[in-house]
């Protein structure tokens, strides 16, 4: 039987993990991997994070099963951090919450939920969007198909396309936003935007569905939320997922949410019978480690404490790095303008350069990014801002 299959092309960025990985040239740079990096390059591990895990190793007294929805702790304390302690749909009930292996765990999940609620709906997704998103919507199912969103030409977001083809979408098809710092384009809804959005979304029965995989690494961990918190308000129905894979560094832990808004409490217990029903035909359960971290830290108030600091570090020095990059290209002379790296949010944006000259900043400077320009900004630092800025002034003369 396992004859009939064919191998897959290897992914795009793993294959450029290995190139970069046997690069011998001391001056190489990584841009590709979206992980978040210090100016070492070192993706390390926060201190609330190794605080909360001295923590657990000296009490946790049982490995049993925790349940398909995960951790309740871990699900009260991330709902509040996405919508704040007084959100209504916190309030009135509405809400379901299950702790999942990562963002994708949670994007799956509410995928499937989807399926099972409405398998002929159709998902939007913005044009571009994250790689992974379509095939973890098609996986279960789901008709995808695109709205427009990012204009490589002005390097702004295609706003009146965007609401002119939300408003053909039919009642009851899913939208999905990404709830802060765009991947891969970095490229963000403005708060006039969000309000202009939910309106629409409402008035034409769309359901919303958020991913917010970067909350505290654009503007902080309050006004990334503004969509989210917006349409939760607003919506009579909608979904989240969210991860802790960026924000909290637990990547590898598996850590994130789905949370799926109802339009009361009687609906929101049947919403959260049958997403536990859809969560054990998958996984059973969640992993617990990285959940438990979370909930250390964001039910003691020190720890809470240290990782707002060090996330606002993190967040700072994306920005810095914006501003760097974007500097440093106009330093050389290079008569393209960068000036948009700096108005962007979060770990990503298009440099907006072609196929060619991502290859030859790969093959004649050892400058690692997807095929798309797509960079990680975190992978800059001081030790390499000048070189990637010159290669690229370089490439593009
Ligand atoms: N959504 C977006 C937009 C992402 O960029 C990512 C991570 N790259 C995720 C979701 C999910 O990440 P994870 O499963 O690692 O938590």
């Amino acid at each position: 039987m396992f004859e009939h299959l064919h191998a897959l092309p290897a992914d795009p960025i793993l294959n450029l993990m290995v190139q970069y990985r046997q690069d011998n040239n001391p001056l190489k740079v990584d841009l590709g991997v979206g992980v978040y990096k210090d100016e070492q390059g070192h993706t390390a591990i926060m201190q609330a994070v190794t605080a909360a895990e001295t923590h657990l190793l000296a009490t946790e007294t049982t490995k049993t099963y925790i349940g398909p929805a995960g951790a309740e702790g871990f699900n009260y304390h991330i709902s509040r951090l996405l919508l704040g302690n007084e959100h209504s749909a916190l309030k009135d009930k509405r809400i379901t919450v299950a702790q999942t292996p990562g963002g994708c765990g949670a994007l799956r999940m509410a995928a499937e939920f989807l399926a099972k609620c409405a398998p002929d709906t159709t998902v939007w997704v913005s044009d571009p969007t994250w790689a992974n998103h379509i095939p973890l919507l098609k996986g279960a199912r789901l008709n995808v198909t695109e709205y427009p969103y990012y204009d490589g030409a002005t390097k702004a977001i295609r706003f009146d396309a965007m609401c002119s083809t939300l408003e053909s979408a039919n009642a009851g098809d899913v939208v999905l936003l990404h709830g802060c710092c765009h991947n891969p384009c970095g490229a963000d809804l403005s708060t006039d935007q969000w309000d202009i959005i939910a309106e629409l979304l409402v008035r034409k029965g769309l359901i919303p569905f958020v991913d917010i995989a970067y909350q505290g690494l654009g503007d902080g961990l309050d006004e990334d939320a503004y969509g989210v918190r917006l349409l939760a308000d607003k919506a009579p129905e909608m979904l989240i997922a969210s991860s802790c894979s960026k924000n909290f560094g637990l990547y590898r832990e598996r850590t994130g949410s789905v949370m799926i808004i109802a339009p009361n409490q009687q609906q929101a217990a049947v919403t959260a019978s049958n997403l536990f029903s859809i969560i054990r035909s998958h996984y059973s359960m969640p992993p617990a480690h990285g959940a438990a971290i979370v909930e250390t830290i964001l039910s003691n108030t020190e720890l809470t404490k240290s990782w707002g600091d060090e996330l606002a570090v993190m967040r700072n020095r994306i920005l810095q790095l914006r501003h760097q990059l974007a500097n440093d290209i106009a330093a050389t002379g290079c008569t393209q303008d960068f000036s948009f790296i700096p108005q962007q949010k979060g770990m990503f944006s298009f440099l907006g350069i072609n196929k060619d000259q991502v290859g030859r900043l790969r093959d004649e400077y050892s400058i690692y990014m997807v095929d798309s320009s797509r960079i990680n900004i975190a992978g800059l630092s001081s030790h390499n801002l000048n070189y990637v800025a010159q290669s690229l002034s370089n490439v593009l003369k």
